[in-house]
C-alpha cells in the first residue's frame, strides 16, 4: 500500500462523503488523481432514470465524461456509505488505472488499482453488482487515524 496515495484518496472521499462545496478536487502526488474532481451529471441522471431496470439499478457514477471529474447521479448521497466508498474507489480506479496499466483500461484494472496501491478489496453485491467495500474500510477511511 502507498500511504501517501491512501491518505489524498481518503481526504478526497470523505469530502465527497460529507459533499462539501466547492471540491478541491485531488491534489495527490499520485499524477493519475491530481485534480481529480467531483460534480453531479445529468447523464447519469438519464441513465439511473427510475432504477427499475438493472442498468438504472446501478448507474451511480462514472469517470470520463468530462475531463478530470469523476460524476455521481442526484441520489448518491442516498446510498450507505460503504456503498459511496466502494463506488467512489472504484472510480479512482478508472482515473488511475491507465496510468497504472499501460493499455489497460477496463473494469478489472481500476479494482486491481485500489487492491494494489490502496491494499483495499472491491466486492459487489448480488443484486445491482454495486461495488462495496467492507466495514473496516469504512471505519478506516473515515477515522482520524492517519
Ligand atoms: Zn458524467
Ligand atoms: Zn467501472
Amino acid at each position: 500500500m502507498h500511504r501517501k496515495a491512501f491518505k489524498e484518496v481518503k481526504r478526497y472521499v470523505l469530502d465527497v462523503l460529507e459533499w462539501q462545496e466547492p471540491r478541491k478536487g485531488l491534489q495527490a502526488d499520485i499524477d493519475c488523481v491530481k485534480g481529480l474532481r467531483i460534480r453531479k451529471c445529468g447523464d447519469i441522471d438519464l441513465e439511473a432514470g427510475k432504477r427499475e431496470t438493472f442498468k438504472e439499478k446501478r448507474a451511480y457514477a462514472h469517470y470520463g465524461c468530462t475531463d478530470g471529474s469523476i460524476c455521481v447521479a442526484s441520489d448518491f448521497m442516498d446510498l450507505p456509505a460503504h456503498f459511496r466508498i466502494g463506488i467512489l474507489l472504484h472510480e479512482i480506479g478508472h482515473a488511475c488505472a491507465m496510468n497504472y496499466n499501460g493499455k489497460a483500461y477496463g473494469e478489472p484494472e481500476a479494482d486491481l488499482w485500489v487492491k494494489r496501491v490502496l491494499g483495499i478489496t472491491i466486492h459487489y453485491d448480488d443484486i445491482r453488482e454495486l461495488e462495496y467495500v467492507s466495514g473496516a474500510v469504512v471505519r478506516k477511511v473515515k477515522s482520524r487515524k492517519q
